[in-house]
Parts: C-alpha cells; sequence; structure tokens
C-alpha cells in the first residue's frame, strides 16, 4: 500500500524540480515513499540516461527507479530529511508547511558517485560523495535516518 505523501512538486530556482510540505511535518513523520521497478547494477547496462536520474539505491547492487515525488527530493548538506526503513524519507526535524524538503544524498551512496554542491549551507561540503568518505560527526548526526545497508557496507570495507 503506498503512503499518503506530504509532499508537492515545485520548480526551484537553479535546482529543478524539488519537494514541497504541504503541511507542517512533525519530526520523524514519514514524507514520501521511493518505489518503482527495482534493478540490479548488472542489468543497467545500456538503460537510457533518464532512468539513471531515477536510480535509488536500496543495497550496494539494488536500485529502485524511483517515481515522482520522491525522486525529485534535492539534496542538502544541512537537510530536513533523511532515509528510514531504507526507502521512506523522514523528517529529521520539524518541517513548515511549503518548506523544501531535502536530504543528504550521501547516505544512500556507495559507489563512487560525485557530485558538486550549491546548497547554500553553512555546513556544505563543496563536493558531495558517498558515506563511508563523511565525517563521523555527520555520520552521528544522520544515525537515525541513515539505510541500516549502507552501514554494513561501511564495516565491510
Ligand atoms: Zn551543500
Amino acid at each position: 500500500m503506498p503512503i499518503k505523501e506530504l509532499v508537492y512538486l515545485k520548480e526551484t530556482p537553479g535546482m529543478g524540480l524539488g519537494i514541497f510540505a504541504v503541511r507542517d511535518i512533525e519530526k520523524d513523520e514519514v514524507i514520501a515513499e521511493f518505489h518503482g521497478p527495482r534493478i540490479r547494477i548488472e542489468n543497467m547496462e545500456g538503460i537510457p540516461h533518464e532512468v539513471w536520474d531515477h536510480l535509488f539505491n536500496v543495497d550496494i547492487c539494488d536500485y529502485i527507479i524511483a517515481r515522482e515525488p520522491a525522486v525529485r527530493t534535492n539534496h542538502s548538506c544541512d537537510p530536513n530529511a533523511g532515509i528510514v526503513k531504507d526507502v521512506f524519507l523522514a523528517a529529521m526535524r520539524n518541517i513548515k508547511k511549503d518548506e523544501e524538503v531535502t536530504f543528504d544524498y550521501s547516505v544512500v551512496t556507495v559507489d563512487d558517485w560525485q557530485m558538486e554542491c550549491r546548497c547554500g549551507s553553512p555546513q556544505c561540503r563543496k563536493i558531495i560523495g558517498n558515506y563511508a568518505g563523511l565525517p563521523d560527526d555527520i555520520k552521528r548526526k544522520y544515525k537515525n535516518y541513515t539505510p541500516g545497508w549502507i552501514k554494513g557496507a561501511q564495516n565491510t570495507q
């Protein structure tokens, strides 16, 4: 059963589409779900570029080709949401109606993917990479909002 999603899509200046709260959201409320067909990394050769933009890691080699609105969540280095139970976006703090909802892409990134960040927060790391590369204090901050599989992936390295 899909959950009732608490966000709407809106164009953001310079960042493309983003997701915004339909109402005030309390800390730990589930906001949206990453759902869609699953694909394994070995089956990805030749998939179109627009599909790459929809991939959401749910294990080291497993991805969901995620649908809107969740797939439009922008990254922030000072996010107000994180990931719980692998596929749900949940509030890390109270969020106001019409506030943009963001999460830190590093909590679901295991490979060498990198992105230049211009999120504008004072905590901005400028280059966003994988979970293993996050400083320990940031890992602690995201502790309850980080998928279990990526913490496991970290331990085996
Ligand atoms: Zn940033």
